[in-house]
């Protein structure tokens, strides 16, 4: 089979760069057949090794760069930039907008046959480092140390690292910290291949408006040796530290946090604000992880709803009701639905936290709840979706078509599922009217895009 291929496996050639992938690799051509190269970019003159080939495309190595793209940057050698998951850190943050962007543009024309939409320029960061508020960072132990950092891609083995370049200065210092404390008091590490020892992760998560932080020590076990020394340590180090939380997870499993937390010092939650609305964030709840983005995008949210204060408003996919709470400020009612039952209680504490008596939270799947309110007689003016990867069920989308409401905005992490569903809207009497990516997740190759929709006929 692979005769009839115009590389072989292991071949040196010398290849000029097209394009780049979703996934940041970049992509050139010999006789028409693909090859993706990590870390290469477009315009780029190169020397590569073929390591892999299928029928359709294959693998390559960069070996030595003839002809170097004005966006590419020098990257600073040491593990937290090779192990630490920044697919597009090569590229300067103005290419990676422009390399976001551009993807968003081409995706909606080629999956969405939508010609002439309004893609407004992406909205980068002043600072694209720093962004992150969350980590979880694996611990093992190498040559009796106890290590904690990035997995090697593709295996099981971690790198030792004390910073990440993507995290908040706060939530790298936490686990620095932790990992120091935990190693001096020879609390010994997890050994995943023998399914023994103690310390599994360590994870931190941080209110960057409150400045609020918040410890979760993940174990197999359900006892931690040495409990109060480790507490009173990450107290004495850790000034920030609001609440201190155990998490045990006994299973054999890569899921990283287990289903029985408790409490080991301070409060069970850390507090955050988007905006005016306050959240409660405990150690198991979803919460954005880029807390500035997060505001801009729902800012955009908020300005495509278009709210009086009249409108009767659905959230789909509302997760812990960041965006229904948003909008309630500026809603009649907000209706939010969401298929984890504990998102939801924290949706209606949010919602009591901040005083907001006008939104209410259901548990089920959008596709199912949304349709058979509509059996019902109930209408939303303005419905909000915010789905998964995935994109939205299509039993959804048909009941958006057939409920009708005046306005539509799609929140979205997947640019080509978006395109496919706009696709279906537009086909089923609706017509997008904006497009604004926002970039949440800086020097990673993800992209998010809000869209503003219209029901056909209707004056904006
Ligand atoms: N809008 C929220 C969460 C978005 S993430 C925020 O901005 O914070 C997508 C959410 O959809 C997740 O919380 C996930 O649990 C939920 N979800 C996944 N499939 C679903 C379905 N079929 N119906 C309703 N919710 C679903």
């Amino acid at each position: 089979m692979s005769k009839t291929l115009p590389v072989q496996k292991n071949d040196y050639i010398d290849v000029t760069f097209e394009d780049l992938t979703h996934d940041g690799a970049g992509v050139a051509k010999v006789d028409g057949y693909p090859i993706f190269v990590p870390k290469a970019l477009p315009g780029e003159k190169a020397k590569i090794k073929v390591i892999k080939i299928n029928k359709s495309y294959g693998i390559g190595r960069l070996i030595e760069i003839y002809e170097r793209s004005h966006y590419r940057v020098d990257v600073a050698s040491g593990d937290a930039h090779k192990y630490g998951g920044c697919q597009l850190q090569h590229m300067s943050y103005e290419g990676q907008l422009q390399f976001k962007e551009n993807q968003v543009r081409q995706v909606l024309t080629r999956i969405g046959k939508l010609e002439d939409v309004k893609v407004h320029p992406i909205l980068g960061m002043d600072n694209p480092w720093h962004y992150r508020n969350k980590a979880q960072v694996p611990v093992g132990e190498k040559d009796g140390k106890l290590i904690a950092g990035f997995f090697k891609p593709r295996s099981h083995e971690i790198v030792d690292t004390n910073e990440s370049l993507i995290q908040i200065p706060e939530i790298n210092k936490a686990v620095q910290a932790v990992k120091e404390i935990c190693s001096e008091l020879g609390i010994p590490a997890y050994n995943e291949e023998a399914h023994k020892g103690v310390l599994r992760h360590i994870m931190a998560r941080y209110g960057k408006q409150t400045g609020e932080l918040m410890v979760v020590i993940i174990t197999r076990t359900a006892d931690i040796p040495h409990k109060n020394k480790l507490v009173k340590e990450i107290i004495a180090r850790l000034p920030k530290v609001k609440s201190i939380v155990h998490n045990v997870n006994p299973k054999r499993t890569n899921v990283i946090l287990g289903e029985k937390t408790t409490v080991l010092w301070g409060n069970e939650v850390i507090y955050d604000y988007i905006g005016n609305v306050k959240f409660a964030i405990s150690a198991l709840s979803f919460y954005q992880v880029n807390p500035d983005q997060t505001k801009v995008l729902y800012d955009k949210a908020l300005e495509y709803a278009g709210l009086t204060g009249e409108e009767t408003v659905i959230d789909a996919y509302c997760g812990i009701g960041t965006i229904s709470l948003f909008l309630a400020q500026k809603a009649k009612k907000v209706f939010g639905v969401e298929v984890v039952p504990e998102a939801i209680e924290d949706a209606k504490r949010n919602a009591e936290l901040n005083g907001i008596t006008n939104a209410e939270f259901a548990v089920g799947e959008a596709e199912v709840v949304i349709p058979k309110w509509y059996k019902e007689g109930n209408k939303a003016d303005v419905l909000v979706v915010d789905p998964p990867r995935k994109g939205c069920d299509e039993a959804l989308l048909k009941a958006i078509i057939d409920m009708k409401p005046k306005k539509v905005v799609y929140v979205s992490c997947n640019p080509a599922t978006l395109s496919r569903d706009l696709r279906i809207l537009e086909d089923g009497g609706y017509k997008t009217l904006e497009v604004q990516p926002v970039d949440m997740f800086p020097q990673t190759m993800h992209v998010e895009v809000i869209v503003k929709l219209v029901l056909k006929g209707t004056v904006e």
